[in-house]
């Protein structure tokens, strides 16, 4: 396969809109990137840097619109979520193939990320049993507490690559459906799925000012993160990007929540079922060719499961790499030709720092209509220590590095000692492993023969170490926490009849 330079341009490139106030607007700005179709580099839209007057006009209109929002009745919120949950199944093919175009992954994935964002507007329709205080009665003679679960304001969401639909939607539909107003600043990368959601939204009844889009980079972001009047920050993305993020809106007395990078890892023990567990962590680490912050990067096979590595490749080999939209195919394109061309970096690190490359998916064989994407076929590594590059650092491409391990406790040892701490899986068919196995691993998402163990929305996604800044996690009920101030209300009601004189102390009569 060919590499080249030459990006096929439409007749008339589309320009991505800024939402604002309701109204999809052109921006004024005079910086604008290319989006470009990783299979074949054409150039499908330009996407602006959005101005600071026009983060501020998002914001203001954000501002305002949350006088009226904020009072909204709650089966009227939950009203909207439910129609719009409605409007993004009927439109799921049409957003599926957007996102192919713009991300790469293949359409059954692209269908699965957007399926795994309206599993949260599908929750957020049930706000009406989420956002409950709590009342104590009588916690003096006649005295009353309860509390209220107050929407902060206008809230932020800075968002990546990789999920262009479903992190969007982690984010926005709790957001406002506890009441708040938003501002949401997607990937560059990809932000034309994330346009046809927000006309959904708008379809569905969100008013007026309460969700708002602007596109940019790192400009943008920071601006964001200084806003006086944005009380939330939500960040998805790198640790680097994610850790800055942090610091600096919560320097400007922000609440933010940082879900960051990762290196998961799957524990592999003899015992497991074989053939489950050698599918499992093909899918998980060559699905979405490698860039998912839930992929499988690292295998840690304990004693005699090191024999399987043979096994694997074979598996690995069979995985057909083209584009996303052609039927068939298992692995996409990386997003763009700086992430191939890093990924292939790496690469040959790992082999110059002596670790055994099992399977090289450098430079695959793909339909020639695809000869210029940015591809990469499933690669594998054996004899992987840390301290290597292609260990230390997160990959994001479809390459799987393979440590080998005594027994259960020293590949504990492994994964606790790596920075991250986002997913992690074991295989096995011994429940007590399993049970020791959850107990004493420091991780966020923990599998027991589950790949990609990333909760549904019932649950919170979370984080530990290095993969998390901030204390609750995005979607499910931390995130009414986080969207929410808790407010204590202490009353009491005279009766007339009975005046109890002047009292003098804190104590509560
Ligand atoms: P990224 O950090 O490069 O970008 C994320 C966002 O930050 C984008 O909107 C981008 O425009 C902005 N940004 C980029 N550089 C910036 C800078 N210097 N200053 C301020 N803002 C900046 O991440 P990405 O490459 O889009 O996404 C891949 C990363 O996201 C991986 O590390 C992956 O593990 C992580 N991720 C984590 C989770 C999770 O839940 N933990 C989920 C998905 C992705």
């Amino acid at each position: 396969m060919t590499q080249t330079a030459v990006k096929p341009v439409a007749a008339v490139v589309p320009k991505v809109k800024l939402l604002i106030d309701g109204v999809f607007v052109d921006s004024q700005s005079n910086d604008w990137r290319d989006v470009i179709n990783p299979a074949n580099q054409e150039v499908l839209a330009q996407v602006p840097f959005a101005t600071t007057a026009e983060l501020d006009a998002a914001v203001a209109a954000a501002a305002g619109a949350f006088k009226t929002w904020r009072k909204t009745p709650i089966g009227t919120r939950a009203r909207i979520f439910l129609k719009y949950q409605q409007l993004i199944r009927e439109n799921m093919k049409e957003l599926a193939a957007i996102l192919t175009a713009e991300q790469g992954k293949t359409l059954p994935d692209a269908e699965g990320d957007v399926f795994r964002g309206l599993e949260v507007v599908e929750h957020a329709a049930n706000i009406g049993t989420l956002q409950m205080g709590e009342l104590a009665h009588n916690v003096a003679s006649g005295v009353d507490t309860y509390t209220l679960q107050q929407p902060l304001g206008v809230c932020a969401g800075i968002t990546p690559f990789n999920f262009p639909a479903m992190i969007p939607l982690w984010m926005f539909p709790m957001a406002i459906v506890t009441g708040n107003t938003f501002v949401l600043k997607p990937s560059e990368q990809d932000p034309m799925v994330i346009m046809r959601l927000a006309e959904l939204a708008l379809e569905a009844g969100i008013p007026a000012g309460v969700l708002n889009v602007v596109h940019g980079g790192p400009d943008i972001v920071n601006a964001i993160c200084d806003h006086p009047d944005i009380r939330a920050v939500s960040f998805v993305g790198s640790t680097r990007v994610g850790t800055h993020v942090y610091h600096r809106a919560s320097q400007a007395g922000k609440r933010v929540q940082c879900m960051m990078g990762a290196k998961n890892h799957a524990v592999v023990l003899p015992d497991a079922n074989r053939e489950q567990t050698l599918n499992n962590l093909a899918g998980a680490a060559f699905g979405a060719a490698g860039q998912r912050c839930m992929a499988i990067s690292v295998a840690v096979m304990v004693g005699e499961a090191g024999n399987w590595i043979p096994d694997l490749v074979e598996k690995a080999k069979a995985l057909r790499v083209d584009a996303g939209h052609e039927a068939g195919t298992d692995v996409g394109p990386l997003i763009s030709p700086a992430a191939l061309g890093r990924v292939e970096g790496l690469i040959e690190q790992g082999k110059n720092e002596g670790a055994t490359l099992e399977l090289d998916g450098r430079r695959p064989t793909v339909s020639d209509a695809y000869a210029s994407g940015n591809f990469v076929g499933p690669t594998i590594f054996s004899g992987v220590k840390p301290g290597m590059k292609i260990y230390d650092e997160e990959i994001f491409g479809p390459v799987l590095v393979v440590l080998s391990a005594e027994s259960l406790d020293e590949a504990i040892d492994i994964v606790n000692a790596n920075p991250n701490g986002n997913g992690v899986a074991i295989f096995t068919q011994s429940g007590a492993a399993a049970h020791r196995f959850q107990e004493e691993i420091d991780v966020g998402q923990v599998g027991i023969n589950v790949p990609i163990p990333v909760p549904v929305p019932l649950f919170s996604f979370t984080g530990s170490r290095g993969s998390k800044l901030g204390d609750l996690g995005p979607y499910g009920k931390q995130v009414i926490q986080f969207y929410t101030q808790t407010k204590t209300v202490t009353s009491r009601w005279f009766d007339d009849a009975a005046s109890s004189g002047v009292n003098t102390t804190i104590k509560l009569g």
